[in-house]
């Protein structure tokens, strides 16, 4: 078995088995750039010694000496001899595990071979100091001894700190420091295969689900020598600006002088500008190969090089992080010159980044001197700084709040539509305040329940830090994250590159991405994003904006009969007057309208103040309007009397619905606006409650086209939401013209996981390592997915043509809209402030999947 290769045997196809650096590295030999030459331990090598007991065979000892004098061959040069060669032996697994990166400098010095670099060079402050890092280098790797030990030698010159050093060694190990080469390398080898399987590396595996068996392969590599002399030098640049894009090479470089003190920040790097002057030669070859590799690995590379002498290395190319905003512009710019085609342009930006253009983020570098307050859910995205408020009655307009609340109802609407955050310390991502912040495209953080608030003293404690209303405070709706103080933004918009970027997208894409909007200002920005319908408007938060919650109020607490038929008359006009314009801005699109549905204790009247107002609107005393708040209270509300059975209890609720609904759409094709309503009936678990509601609404829509004397078409589907609407689905599918997936309520009752309370306690089972992820953003793989699996299953037979959509929070997730895709869903629908993202998640996951 071939365990140990030369670079130009690898190429990137071999990652697996060279690694990613050594794949690189061998496909950069294969284009001709200047690499100093080495060979490749195999991942097998390391997987193999493993399987010895951590013992390196004796097969192994030899391919790898037989290969060093391949080494020695192709740089003239021999180990420990007049003429020495040198070797960096370095880790390289086959995935980016970034810090767990092992590097021996210099390997292959003794006091003989420093002799004769001396003789060569003459220049004793080289030789010497080479010396002593590589002694530092490998006591360091080897046998794990403090670097900072040698930063504290006694000796004030070299010849004695490398004595010293050697010392240390042996203290620490009861071994003379190996001056022998085969030692030296065989120790080095053994060291990197080990620190495959150090804590460190263990616990990055583990919270990135890399596999345990990849194993590492060490790369052995001819040392060349940045800090030679004046005509040397080490540096680092990006082939592009990674903050901004922008195509110039951008980095530092430091003369004479090794990438190590880079690193370790000794010496402060000049900008890489500087070769301009001092090395105009370097600096077009420098340029000239920046290209080369772009083009050959078509993406912006990230790139450490050396010059040794006048003469250029490159030591390593991968591909660069860059910012949301580079990423577009690099992205953009690489299909114009031709180095990317559209499709894979498209695959190359993060669906995340999107969302961080259109909301906006911290000042990277101020964010990194910011005092860190606590840590709740990412629930909306975008950055909020402002005065912190308590009260969502006392946010005003002119002034900078964030809203902090235990958890939000439809009475803090105004003040959050004010506000320019919004924090709760109760709720998940799919609470009042997440869903109502993200369909405003505001930040919202919820579940800090670190936070405690003195309502009364109107201050607010999180851990030593007690701050006052007024105070200001800095909101990370991207990571959950809340700061002390003002962090400066830099604002982002909808520019006119990513509109283009998102057509593109639009184009490749499959699936229709549709919005979920409740009020013509959602339809308007998301139609602005490039929603093509709209997959959920819940009406009742269509009564969450001015005064309308009086009217959903007055339904819910009035008696049966005549009260309750007055209190339905005005939720027609209401109803209808909104669907007019609904419908008109979306002209020749789907609109697809669920029925009410909404957990009654979302909408019951909370405060005394609102008690006594009831009781003035219904003419009724208070005392009777508390009885009647007690009866209606559900005591498992998300599970008690909602969706459609409210439809089932009160049917001329729902028939009042699909009224507003077909008369708003008949007067608006009147107006020669094209319509295509959809009535989608939520929280069905069995297909009779299906029928028997079809059968209401169908019979009052027919009675109002009897009435005006014409029609429009339309369709009647259902949420499929409730685990038994998955298993019976071939049932339900008879009664409906689409499912559209609730895969909020689906994923709650499928795990036992309330959507509201488990920010509560998911956090000390991901500390445990007993979950990982939040369920209510990505679909879970292991229940929610298979669920839907069986719907489909089941439905797919019994009626073909059925839509297929989904309309909870996943729909704007790109993990999950890879799963719908590769379930040939017709469309996905998320808030407005999300489409952007859903279009890019969705062209990418349907090019992925025709590519396989
Ligand atoms: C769902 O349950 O996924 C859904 C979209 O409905 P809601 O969030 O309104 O319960
Ligand atoms: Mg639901």
């Amino acid at each position: 078995m071939k365990q140990v290769y030369e670079f130009k045997e690898g190429g990137k196809e071999m990652i697996p088995i060279l690694g990613g650096k050594g794949g690189n590295l061998s496909e950069m030999v294969k284009i001709g750039l200047p690499i100093p030459y080495g060979i490749i331990v195999s991942t097998t090598a390391c997987n193999q010694y493993f399987k010895d007991g951590e013992k390196l065979s004796e097969s192994l000892k030899k391919e790898i000496l037989k290969n060093i004098q391949i080494l020695e061959n192709a740089t003239g040069k021999k180990i420990q001899s007049e003429n020495p060669l040198l070797v960096s032996v370095r880790s390289g697994a086959p995935v980016s595990m970034p810090g767990m990166m092992d590097t021996i400098l210099n390997l292959g010095f003794n006091d003989y071979v420093a002799q004769k670099m001396l003789d060569i060079t003459g220049d004793e402050e080289f030789v010497y100091s080479s010396y002593l890092r590589f002694v530092q280098m490998f006591s360091e790797i080897t046998e794990g001894i403090d670097r900072k030990r040698f930063t504290e030698l006694k000796s004030d010159n070299y010849k004695d700190q490398i004595n010293e050093g050697k010392q240390i060694y042996k203290n620490e190990c009861g071994k003379e420091f190996p001056e022998n080469f085969k030692e030296q390398i065989f120790y080095a080898v053994k060291a990197i295969f080990d620190s495959w399987n150090n804590d460190r590396a263990i616990l990055y595996r583990k919270l990135n689900n890399i596999d345990n068996n990849m194993g590492t392969a060490v790369i052995i590599q001819e040392m060349v020598f940045g800090n030679l002399n004046e005509k040397s030098g080490t540096g680092v640049l990006f082939t592009r600006n990674p903050s901004t894009g922008e195509d110039k090479i951008f980095g530092e470089v430091l003369l004479n002088a090794q990438g190590e003190d880079i690193v370790a920040g000794i010496r402060t790097p000049d900008d890489i500008n500087l070769l301009k002057t001092t090395m105009p030669v370097i600096y077009d070859e420098l340029v000239k190969t920046t290209k080369k590799l772009e083009k050959h690995n078509k993406d912006m590379q990230d790139i450490e090089f050396t010059i040794e002498n006048s003469k250029l290395f490159i030591l390593q190319t991968r591909n660069g992080k860059r910012t949301p905003e580079a990423s577009l512009k690099i992205a953009m710019d690489m299909v114009e010159e031709n180095i990317l085609t559209k499709e894979e342009a498209i695959l190359k930006v993060e669906p995340s980044s999107i969302n961080k253009l259109l909301t906006g983020d911290f000042d990277e570098k101020s964010l990194k001197e910011a005092v860190f307050l606590t840590k709740g859910l990412a629930a909306s995205s975008g950055v909020a700084v402002g005065r912190i408020m308590f009260d969502s009655k006392r946010v005003k307009i002119r002034e900078k709040t964030i809203l902090i609340r235990e958890e939000t109802s439809p009475e803090d609407l105004q003040g959050m539509a004010l506000a320019q955050g919004i924090v709760t310390l109760k709720g998940g991502a799919t609470s009042h305040g997440a869903v109502v912040a993200r369909g405003m495209g505001k930040c919202c953080v919820t579940g800090c329940s670190e936070i405690k608030i003195d309502e009364i003293k109107r201050t607010m404690t999180v851990g030593e830090h007690v701050l006052k209303e007024g105070d200001f405070i800095s909101v990370s709706g991207h990571t959950g994250e809340i700061f002390l103080g003002k962090i400066p933004l830099k604002e982002n918009s909808f520019s006119d590159e990513l509109k283009e970027f998102i057509l593109w997208a639009a184009d490749m894409k499959r699936m229709e991405v549709r919005m979920n909007a409740d009020t013509p200002e959602d339809a308007m920005q998301g139609k602005l994003f490039g929603a093509t319908g709209i997959g959920l408007c819940r009406t009742e938060h269509m009564f969450f904006k001015h005064d309308k919650i009086w009217a959903i109020r007055d339904f819910i607490l009035s008696d049966r009969g005549e009260e309750k038929k007055k209190s339905l008359e005005k939720l027609f006009e209401l109803q209808k007057k909104d669907f007019l314009e609904i419908f008109e801005i979306l002209d020749g699109s789907e609109v697809n309208i669920r029925l009410l549905d909404p957990p009654v204790h979302e909408f019951l009247p909370k405060t005394k103040e609102d008690r006594e107002k009831m009781a003035e609107i219904l003419e009724k005393p208070v005392e009777e309007i508390e009885i009647r708040i007690r009866k209606l209270k559900d005591e498992n509300p998300m599970l008690g009397h909602r969706g459609c059975r409210l439809g089932v209890s009160y049917p001329e609720l729902y028939r009042m619905q699909g009224k507003a609904i077909m008369e708003a759409a008949y007067e608006c094709s009147k107006k020669g606006i094209k319509v295509l309503p959809e009535i989608m009936i939520p929280f069905i678990m069995e297909a009779k409650e299906l029928a028997y509601l079809k059968k209401e609404i169908e019979e009052e829509i027919k009675n109002l086209f009897e009435e005006i004397g014409g029609k429009v078409e339309y369709k009647l589907g259902t949420m499929i939401e409730i685990p038994r609407a998955c298993l019976l689905a071939d049932e339900i599918a008879e009664h409906a013209d689409f499912f559209s997936f609730g895969t909020n309520d689906l994923t709650q009752m499928s795990m036992g996981l309330s959507r509201d309370d488990s920010v509560k306690f998911l956090d000390d089972y991901r500390e445990k390592g007993i979950w990982e992820g939040e369920p209510f953003y990505s679909i879970d793989t292991k229940s929610v997915t298979k669920l839907v699996e069986i719907a489909l299953k089941n439905a797919k037979p019994v009626k073909p043509d059925l839509k297929i959509g989904v309309c909870g929070e996943h729909g704007g997730d790109p993990k999950s809209i890879e799963f719908f895709e590769n379930n040939n869903f017709n469309y996905i629908s998320c808030s407005p402030f999300r489409i952007p993202t859903a279009i890019l998640a969705a062209a990418q996951a349907y090019l992925r999947k025709e590519k396989k």
